[in-house]
């Protein structure tokens, strides 16, 4: 298994190598192969010495985690949820990519494990076209109604679900229709994180031996696809929420720390106001079409170095209340302390 750990508090296990899909346009199958799924028991270790070596987040990636395990008689649940047994409370997990085939047999075990506590609500489902014609044409073994009732269904079942997903603009059999279809689809759904793509022939490609949808209209439609991505704006009704967030980034201008939410949505606090590694409680000040902007009060910030601080001493979960009574608790001794003190330099 290759060990990826570019933040030293994330570690990226790729669970396994190649996928079972012969995607038309795909050229990373030709250099991956067939699906080789790594052993549960192997996973499951790496995770565990990762988190003992203070890492906070789980990355959960390959080519198509839906697929895993198919070869060798197991499942993505069966090892999300041995996973999910061995993760420190102060951490969590993110699933990596999958695609519509194969995670809708498990649409139920997927429901239930993005709803954990320590696993982020959010799930990355390529549609790539919203017309069956191109997604047969493309080979990917699914066709519109499967990838509308994975989502709708993990929208119903799993509370505020980020759903990523990409899109390959100007397939070389997409008409005009074809491609309303995918605007259509990008309009009902509103996905807050979209990747959008060109089609590029890749030599070797069957797509690649396709009469091509000249440039200029590629571009025309990729543009169209933008411009409605950019015409919505996700966070604009967060001015004011709260939440939880887990600090392990730095943003790309160096400026902020970048933390995220249950539902692993980008949120940049100042770097005073925190440290990498923290868990600290946020409320948003500012929202841009890309992320949350949050600040952290001293008195916030100051609770939550004490929850930080206690939560590593006694490796326990520390919540508001405890916090609130340890707090106070300080307080009267403090107090005490001082009245005693006054009484004692009186008699004196
Ligand atoms: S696009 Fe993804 S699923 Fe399709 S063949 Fe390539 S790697 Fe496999």
């Amino acid at each position: 298994m290759p060990k990826i750990r570019r933040n030293p508090l994330i570690e990226i296990i790729s669970i396994n190598t190649g996928c079972l899909n012969e995607c038309t346009y795909c050229k990373t199958k030709h250099a991956r192969g067939k699906l080789g799924s790594y052993p549960i028991e192997d996973i499951v270790e790496r995770a565990r010495t990762a988190f003992n070596e203070n890492v906070k987040e789980l990355w959960i990636t390959s080519e198509d985690t839906g697929a895993y395990g198919r070869d060798i008689g197991k499942s993505l649940p069966e090892l999300l949820d041995r996973l999910i047994e061995m993760i420190p409370n102060d951490c969590m997990m993110r699933v990596g990519m999958t695609n519509p085939p194969y995670i809708l047999e498990h649409i139920e075990s997927m429901a239930r494990i993005l709803s954990h506590p320590r696993v982020y609500s959010f799930l990355h489902i390529p549609v790539q076209s919203g017309s069956d014609q191109v997604l047969a044409d493309m080979k990917r073994e699914y066709c519109i109604e499967d990838f509308c009732t994975i989502v709708d269904f993990l929208k119903q079942r799993v509370n505020g679900i980020t759903i990523a997903t990409d899109i390959i603009c100007g397939f070389p059999t997409e008409t005009e229709e074809n491609f309303n279809e995918t605007v259509s689809l990008v309009n009902k759904y509103r996905f807050p994180v979209l990747f959008i793509n060109q089609f590029f022939p890749r030599p070797g490609t069957p797509a690649a031996k396709m009469k091509r949808v000249p440039t200029q209209e590629v571009k025309r439609r990729s543009r169209i696809i933008s411009q409605l991505f950019n015409s919505y704006h996700p966070y604009n009704d967060r001015i004011g929420h709260k939440y939880r967030v887990l600090v392990t980034e730095i943003s790309t201008d160096k400026q902020y720390f970048v933390g995220h939410n249950k539902f692993y949505e980008q949120i940049l606090i100042a770097k005073n106001q925190c440290q990498l590694g923290d868990w600290i409680d946020v409320e948003i000040e500012a929202v841009g079409k890309y992320h949350m902007m949050a600040k952290s009060s001293w008195q916030r910030y100051l609770m939550n170095r004490i929850r930080q601080t206690l939560s590593s001493m006694n490796n326990m979960n520390v919540n508001n209340d405890n916090l609130k009574k340890i707090s106070l608790s300080s307080c009267v001794i403090i107090l005490v302390s001082s009245i005693l003190y006054r009484i004692y330099r009186k008699i004196v």
